[in-house]
């Protein structure tokens, strides 16, 4: 549990502290403010990310995301809410580019086998194979 640096890109630092404590299945959760923001919304028709540009400050109102591995290192998933001074929200999977205004986190490490994620036919994402 802790809080991530001033400037700092959420997803690239919570990644970070997942490498450099060998976390590979783990549960994330987050709150706080960023200075700008960059969401990603899965087109199921073109099998691609769009991307949302926030391009000022907002609230972090939720942030929750899974660790598990891909291409053998820890990855992060995570999907935000974010708000802004009316209240009015935002959501969407997190990408690279949301820096952090002010921004507190717990990493629950959790037990179990690895999960791996590879590449899924009928969605085109990288999810963990089923069972
Ligand atoms: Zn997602």
């Amino acid at each position: 549990m802790g809080r991530l640096p001033y400037g700092a890109d959420i997803l690239d630092e919570l990644s970070d502290i997942c490498i450099k404590e060998r976390i590979n299945l783990g549960w994330v959760q987050a709150l706080g403010a960023v200075q700008r923001a960059r969401l990603a919304f899965y087109n199921q028709q073109t099998y691609e990310y769009q991307f949302l540009d926030f391009d000022g400050p907002l609230e972090i109102a939720s942030l929750v995301g899974n660790v598990s591995v891909r291409d053998n290192q820890p990855f992060i998933h995570a999907h935000v809410t974010l708000t802004d001074e009316k209240g009015n929200g935002y959501g969407g999977h997190l990408a690279l580019g949301t820096v952090v205004f002010a921004c507190e986190f717990i990493l629950q490490v959790v037990d179990g086998p690895t999960l791996k994620r590879s590449y899924d036919v009928p969605t085109g994402l990288h999810l963990w194979k089923e069972e």
